[in-house]
């Protein structure tokens, strides 16, 4: 292995932990979700070489490093100090350090601590190396049979009531599988905010307990979503939701209920050309489903 600050002798190499020469490399390293097995080789590798590693919650990390024999030392990098934390980090890759990151479960910036450090890295001219792993996000797309050609991560959603419902009218229209994480304390009002926006028939799969002994991944129209709740154990643990996403429209398809109303009212003070093409702008429809409705409409009040 080649010296501190030294470049790796392969591609994806790991720096080791002697003579400082030039900059350090910050890795960031991907984690289990729930089975201690889920770790590349490379990462046990990467997190036995190099000077530091940077953990969430050092507490936390300190089963799994010693479950894979990793002796090297611990620092904290959570959200409470990770500003000073990041600064910290940062001179040492610039005295020549390298620096593991892990959060406390699966890729580390992905809803978790570490960005402010990568950003300051690079800029610095700090290399960031990723070595991946396990993700929950990826873990319940990939099993969850709704489409994977494009998805979007919209990670937490907020956390009362009226901020996730704008957020999901927002997302309404996606075409994408959308994917969100929640908690068990939230995940009931979650997939009930999701119910009252998105239409009944949307197909929603719940992911839980990933990797663990409780895997439960489960698919299910969102009308009866609210059902599965009726199970206490569906309570418990830790959720991925994913969302199927908003089905292309063509000019046979019908309007939500929604779009009905938006248009009606555009109706009563807007031509028919001018309302349809209003709605569709609005809801970002197909004119010419709007216009054919707008037609009916507009002869059942003559
Ligand atoms: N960095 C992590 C990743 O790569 O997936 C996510 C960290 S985020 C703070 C924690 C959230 O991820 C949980 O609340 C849950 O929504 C989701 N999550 C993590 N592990 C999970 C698992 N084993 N099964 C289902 N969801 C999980």
């Amino acid at each position: 292995m080649p010296g501190e600050g030294g470049h790796s002798s392969r591609e994806g190499g790991v720096k080791s932990k002697s003579a400082a020469r030039g900059p350090g490399i910050l890795y960031l390293v991907a984690t289990p979700i729930g089975n201690l097995d889920d770790i590349s080789l490379r990462a046990v590798e990467t997190l036995r070489a190099v000077n530091l590693i940077a953990a969430e919650d050092t507490r936390h990390a300190t089963p799994l490093l010693a479950h894979h024999g990793i002796g090297t030392p611990l620092v904290a990098l959570h959200e409470h100090n990770e500003n000073r934390a990041s600064d910290r980090l940062l001179d040492r890759l610039l005295a020549g350090a390298s620096v593991a990151v892990i959060s406390d479960a699966g890729t580390p910036l992905i809803s978790d601590p570490g960005l402010p450090l990568v950003r300051k890295a690079r800029e610095r001219g700090v290399r960031a190396v990723p070595i991946p792993g396990a993700c929950a996000a990826i873990a319940a797309l990939s099993a969850s049979g709704l489409a994977v050609d494009r998805f979007a991560f919209e990670g937490f959603p907020p956390r009362t009531t009226a901020q996730r419902r704008r957020l999901f009218e927002e997302l309404r229209h996606d075409r994408r599988t959308l994917i969100f994480y929640e908690s068990s304390h939230r995940v009931r009002a979650t997939v009930q905010d999701l119910a009252s926006v998105f239409e009944s028939t949307r197909r929603v799969v719940i992911a839980r307990e990933l990797t663990k002994v409780f895997e439960t991944i489960v698919e299910v129209r969102l009308a009866d979503a609210d059902r599965l709740f009726a199970d206490p154990n569906m309570l418990k643990g830790e959720f991925v939701l994913l969302i199927e996403g908003a089905p292309e429209r063509s000019a046979q398809d019908g309007l939500t209920p929604a779009e009905e109303h938006m248009l009606k009212v555009l109706l009563t003070e807007c031509s028919v050309k001018t309302a349809s093409s209003l709605a569709a702008k609005i809801s970002d429809g197909r004119r010419e489903t709007f216009y054919r409705r707008a037609l009916e409409i507009a002869k059942q009040t003559d």
